[in-house]
């Protein structure tokens, strides 16, 4: 057992092993020993990699055997989904432990949350928002953390949280180790891990260059009229297991998700102006396969981790490469295989140039030769809402142009036999069973395209 060589707690290798853990993945193998021995890691992993573990294990490896009913650790994440997952998998991982942990989000009542620091529950993992509203009464200390973890980092300075963090940091000791955890490392995070760690290990930081290798990237020119009947055409070509859909604005998440169920498609839909009821509903509904299609905007879906997840669709150009690159390795996690699909209007396509430069390839570009680009009725679309119009298509002759099928010819033998082997497969994993079933991770060094496993 890989697991027992880091000198972990005998209870945590069990929990370890009972969630079928065999190998760990590359960013466990170089973070845990590292923050058993209590030293500060800079990290640059995504979600997807196994970085809870990477964090989570020497966490509670340091906290058994201390005295309980203080809160020593404080895990800092951008999302409440992510706040939740964390919060799951450490309870996972410390199962056979007295630790305890609680997630502290917004979006549901105080109260409970409330109780966890005047328990002095032993891990808070929480979102910089709801953390500061607790931290403005007498009953939320942080004076106690001796070790913080900052997670996704780089998204938690889009989201605007940079100065929420910064206030945060300023509650807690000043002695204590830190775990720096970000997909990438913008410039300003540069300065907040320097001020903050102290000869931190640093793992993997060069640039995340590509997408994993088991990501299939194709692009669908369309105009925007006609992304959704395009959106709806796929879904119901009949391989689509699940399909995870990105659009950029929530009201366009909303109108797409309805666009869909109008036309019989089970979907629902995530993002900021949700309530928390409806986005663990929402997701929850999807994982267990009740919703063919979720659709989301990129906050939302941060974090989000779902198993087996057949096609992600980037309805609308995502504004960088970097969110690209996250967006598509939602699927094809874990040496698996999937594939990520973008629309591109033809305002969209410098942007998508600057895309392909960034992941070092031109992606290879799909018309669908059974689909009527040139249809002026939008009546049954939900129109477009990216501006600029043009067309796509009807070219004959046009060298994408494939002869049958709602994918390209080249693609047909694999796709073929991987829909098959899906339809032919073990059933989509009941409630409860775990996800990491046949979930290997293959021993090698860590790689900068691999952040998406
Ligand atoms: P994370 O990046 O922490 O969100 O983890 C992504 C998924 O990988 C979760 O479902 C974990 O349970 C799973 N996972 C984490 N570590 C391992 C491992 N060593 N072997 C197999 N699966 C793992």
């Amino acid at each position: 057992m890989p697991f027992l060589s880091f000198g972990l707690h005998a209870d945590l290798v069990r929990g370890v092993a009972d969630l079928g853990f065999t190998q760990p993945s590359p960013i466990q193998k170089d973070a845990i020993p590292a923050g058993i021995a209590g030293r500060d890691v800079l990290a640059c992993s995504a979600t997807g990699s196994g970085k809870t573990a990477a964090f989570g294990l020497p966490i509670l490896h340091r906290l058994i055997g201390k005295t309980r009913g203080v809160t020593r650790a404080l895990i800092v994440t951008p999302t409440r989904e992510l706040a939740a997952q964390i919060d799951e998998h450490l309870k996972e991982l410390g199962r056979h432990t007295q630790i305890r942990s609680a997630a502290v989000y917004g979006g549901v009542g105080m109260g409970a949350q409330r109780q966890a620091f005047e328990r002095g529950v032993d891990i808070i993992i929480a979102t910089p928002g709801r953390l500061l509203d607790h931290l403005s009464y007498k009953y939320a200390k942080l004076n106690t953390v001796e070790m913080l973890v900052l997670d996704e980092a780089d998204r938690m300075l889009d989201m605007g949280f940079l100065p929420d963090i910064r206030r945060i940091l300023q509650l807690l000791p000043e002695k204590k180790q830190t775990l720096f955890f970000s997909a990438t490392l913008p410039s300003q995070i540069g300065s907040l891990t320097r001020e903050l760690l102290k000869n931190p290990l640093t793992i993997n930081v060069e640039r995340q260059a590509k997408p994993a290798a088991g990501i299939t990237q194709t692009v669908y020119p369309v105009p925007h009229s006609l992304k959704s009947a395009l959106l709806l055409k796929l879904v119901q070509g009949g391989n689509m297991t699940n399909a995870l859909v990105f659009t950029r604005t929530k009201r366009r998440a909303d109108r797409v998700a309805d666009f869909l169920k109008k036309n019989g498609v089970s979907s629902t839909r995530i993002h900021g102006d949700r309530t928390q009821a409806q986005r663990t509903q929402a997701l929850d509904g999807f994982k267990r396969g009740r919703y063919q299609v979720l659709v989301a905007t990129d906050v939302a879906a941060r974090g989000i981790d779902i198993d087996a997840l057949s096609h992600v669709i980037n309805f609308d150009l995502p504004g960088t490469s970097e969110d690209y690159i996250h967006r598509v390795g939602r699927t094809a996690r874990a040496e698996a295989k999937g594939d990520a699909l973008t629309f591109v209007a033809p305002d969209e396509e410098r942007d998508l140039k600057a895309i392909e430069r960034a992941v070092s390839c031109a992606i290879q570009r799909v018309i669908l030769p059974d689909f009527d680009y040139k249809s002026v009725d939008t009546a049954n679309s939900m129109g477009g809402g990216g501006g600029g119009g043009g067309t796509y298509g009807g070219h004959s002759g046009n060298r994408n142009q494939r002869p049958s099928g709602n994918r390209p010819q080249r693609r047909d033998d694999r796709h073929t036999t991987r829909s098959e082997s899906r339809e032919g497969g073990p059933p989509p994993r009941a409630s409860g069973a775990r996800p990491w079933e046949n979930r290997q991770w293959k021993s090698r060094t860590p790689s900068v395209s691999r952040r998406t496993n």
